[in-house]
């Protein structure tokens, strides 16, 4: 069981610690110590690897799994976080439990949102909420947004390796754009009238505005407020007008509103299948290829292709 801190006790515990940890500062010229970065979702850890290389050292507050909008920090992360020298997170009130921890560890060392990369006009609201819609990871080229900006923040804090940050940021940028396509041409093999994703929550209005694709969800852009009953009646309904064979449940969001989803339309007369999980908020574990964001995006693509053309699971 993981310790969970009350508030007004974590405030006293950073001040703390920040009192005693070393003071963040950029590595020295042919210094040999990677800069200690830490993020918290797993697809900026993989931007952050990839570009930083052997010059970087990362901690992932979130593994396979977790759910961003709910996770509060342990006590373990406290300690993490006050020993980064850079810190990258989503913003764009994805964290929406560590603004304040944030807030306070800035204050001494860079504390990144690479949600900041990406220009206002071209990030989501969704009807309902008064906040952004923060799962910018889901189109391709905003992502690359995101990767310009962490290679430019790392070659800020460590001058001397700027040149190798932007030549291992050119080689992720490649991969992407071939990711971008990859996701554009599969998206494209479905016929237009059955482009629709039903999920759990509204992770994929981007992935939707990128590629083509309608998108529904009964729970919010946040997993922190519950789906209303009307919320569910609602999508039921689009699944059984547009006729859609298959929705998905998401590795970081329990299936129970799916679950509910499908009894709702067999309770109409109709079917509707679980086209298989979809990593939203989390990537698969490491060590799989799920387990990284290019192969978390390609195994989304997949899933929802293949479910939505009827196929077989790949
Ligand atoms: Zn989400």
């Amino acid at each position: 069981m993981r310790l969970r801190i009350i508030p007004l006790l974590l405030s006293m515990l950073i001040a703390a610690l920040v009192a005693c940890s070393p003071a963040a500062s950029a590595p020295q010229t042919e210094s040999t110590n990677a800069i200690n970065v830490v993020t918290t979702i797993g697809m900026i850890a993989d931007v952050v690897k990839n570009v930083g290389g052997e010059w970087v050292n990362v901690t992932q507050l979130m593994g396979p799994g977790v759910d961003p909008h709910l996770y509060t920090a342990t006590e373990n992360d406290v300690a993490t976080l006050t020993n980064a020298q850079i810190i990258f997170y989503g913003g764009l009130h994805l964290e929406a439990r560590m603004t304040d921890i944030f807030e306070q560890i800035g204050k001494s060392r860079p504390v990144i949102a690479v949600g900041e990369a990406v220009p206002e006009d071209r990030v989501l609201s969704a009807a309902g909420s008064e906040f952004p819609d923060p799962h910018i990871w889901m189109d391709v080229e905003l992502w690359a947004l995101v990767t310009e900006k962490i290679t430019e923040e790392l070659g800020k804090f460590d001058p001397p390796n700027a040149a190798t940050y932007t030549a291992n940021a050119e080689a992720y940028q490649a991969q992407l754009a071939e990711l971008d396509k990859y996701a554009q041409d599969q998206i494209n093999r479905v016929p237009a009238e059955q482009r629709v994703l039903v999920t759990a929550h509204d992770a994929f209005h981007y992935f939707g505005a990128a590629y083509g694709i309608d998108v529904f969800a009964p729970q919010g852009i946040t997993t922190a407020a519950e789906a209303g009953v009307e919320d569910i009646r609602r999508t039921i309904q689009v699944i059984v007008d547009r006729q859609v064979p298959a929705i998905f449940v998401e590795s970081s969001v329990p299936p129970d509103i799916v679950e509910a989803i499908v009894a709702g339309v067999e309770a109409q007369g109709r079917t509707v299948a679980i086209g298989g999980s979809l990593f939203s908020d989390a990537m698969g574990n490491s060590g799989t290829p799920e387990g990284t964001y290019s192969g978390m995006i390609r195994h989304n693509v997949d899933t929802i292709v293949s479910a939505l053309l009827g196929l077989p699971a790949e």
